[in-house]
């Protein structure tokens, strides 16, 4: 019998209904209490495998010693000046560091933020202020944030947008090609053509906004042959291109940033996740005569660069290069997709499709085995069946029937074995159900 006030999942479950607004949801019902790279432990001791990495943060791991080592020595020192009273030195650094590795031929200028959305929307500044104009067309199925502009940026109607009145004025929206849902990439473009048409002429566009692999939306991977069009198009047009490699940056796809893999050069980049390895850190890389157009105190804010954010990064970085986690991304994500496509072979799981993902950002749907059609409701029942033996994994895409894996990078080939057994397990049809069609 567990005294009244011993800490479980359930009495944490309980007191959260009762203080913390329903609006923030959560994929458990779990509680950590302590975490070690690819593991971590809820309240009641249970330990699980971690193939969601906090959403795509821990790259790094959960708590890797060298940054826990730089966070500790940043502590010792000052943890908040503002960098706009006092700026310091880590900050200074980290702009270095990441202008030496930005995805520009040109000269590139950092600016250090706190979220991931505080990023989008201040790229979206910078872009305005550089462009003088103020319209920016962002795509389907896009995720950029959850704050009002970053909200009309988003392309996912519920749970984000209802309710929150209309579309942040002078966002557009174009379709994310799909093959698979047969959206081409040239009915994507012609959208874009026809929107130029109808709607918004292509000199009033500050920016084009694109997450080179979708996160949310389901890891969908934007073609090259899009990306290519888009740069040809904003050159065109004085038009900026902004890469949201929020989530598929710092490593994941197997190089620094996802938008190299297609060889197109960004003019603005949005990151934060992986970026400080679970500290809330977020950045904007520009190329430097863009940043410069950013008249002074128009950026900022008082958290923005926290030095031990800036810490925390510096060691990141270190650790991506010591440890080849580029490198490893590939590597792990070529032993997921055969893993999964031996299990996709089985004649007992739910119907897999559309295995697919850059490096170590791999994705698959779960569709009906009759009509192949999205099926939700079985990836929510493959994630549960997961958990409870001991797998964290999420899902995402427009009906939630994407399961993404989110690995810290850093895992070892055990580990990572162990959750796709796991995850195999839970994809096993449940008896009763019909059989898989392929
Ligand atoms: N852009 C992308 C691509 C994201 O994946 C996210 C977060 N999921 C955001 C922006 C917003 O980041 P944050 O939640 O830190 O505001």
């Amino acid at each position: 019998m567990k005294s009244a006030d011993t800490i479980t999942n359930a009495t944490l479950d309980t007191r959260r209904s009762v203080a913390v607004t329903g609006g923030v949801a959560s994929a458990t019902a779990i509680y950590a209490s302590r975490a070690a790279n690819a593991e971590v432990w809820d309240v009641e001791g249970r330990r699980y495998i971690d193939f969601a990495s906090g959403i795509g943060v821990l790259a790094t791991g959960h708590r890797h010693p060298k940054v826990i080592a730089a966070v500790n020595a940043q502590l010792e020192c000052f943890t908040h000046t503002a960098f706009q009273v006092m700026g310091y030195q880590p900050y200074i650094e980290l702009a270095e560091r990441l202008n030496a590795i930005a995805p520009f031929k040109s000269p590139a200028q950092t600016l250090l933020l706190t979220t991931g959305a505080e990023a989008v929307e201040n790229a979206v500044k910078i872009a305005r202020m550089a462009t003088r104009r103020t319209a920016v067309i962002a795509f389907s199925g896009a995720f950029h944030g959850r704050t009002s502009l970053t909200l009309a940026m988003t392309g996912k109607m519920s749970p984000y947008k209802r309710g929150m009145g209309a579309a942040g004025r002078d966002v557009y929206r174009i379709p994310f090609p799909m093959e698979h849902r047969g959206v081409s990439v040239d009915e994507s473009i012609d959208a874009l053509q026809s929107l130029f048409y109808a709607d918004i002429a292509p000199d009033q566009v500050a920016a084009i906004i694109i997450e080179p692999v979708q996160g949310e939306g389901g890891f969908q991977v934007a073609p090259p042959k899009l990306l290519q069009h888009l740069r040809q198009l904003c050159d065109a047009h004085g038009i900026l291109l902004i890469a949201d490699e929020i989530q598929s940056g710092f490593g994941r796809t197997g190089r620094m940033f996802a938008i190299e893999h297609s060889g197109v050069e960004p003019d603005l980049v949005t990151l934060a996740k992986s970026l400080a390895g679970g500290f809330p850190l977020a950045a904007v890389m520009g190329r430097a005569e863009i940043m410069k157009c950013a008249s002074p105190g128009s950026l900022g804010g008082t958290y923005g660069g926290s030095p031990i954010g800036c810490a925390a990064a510096l060691a990141v970085l270190d650790v991506i290069e010591d440890e080849r986690l580029l490198e490893r991304a590939d590597l792990i994500g070529a032993r997921i997709r055969s893993r999964l496509t031996d299990i996709a072979r089985r004649n007992d799981v739910l119907t897999i499709a559309n295995l697919r993902g850059l490096g170590a950002m791999i994705g698959f749907d779960l569709v009906n085995s009759a009509d192949g059609k999205p099926d939700g409701a079985a990836a929510k029942e493959v994630a549960a069946r997961a958990l409870l033996d001991g797998l964290i994994v999420l899902t995402c895409g427009t009906h939630g029937e994407t399961l993404r894996i989110l690995v810290p990078l850093t895992i070892t080939d055990g580990l990572l074995d162990e959750g796709l057994s796991i995850l195999e397990r839970a994809l096993i049809r449940p008896s009763g159900s019909v059989s898989a069609i392929r």
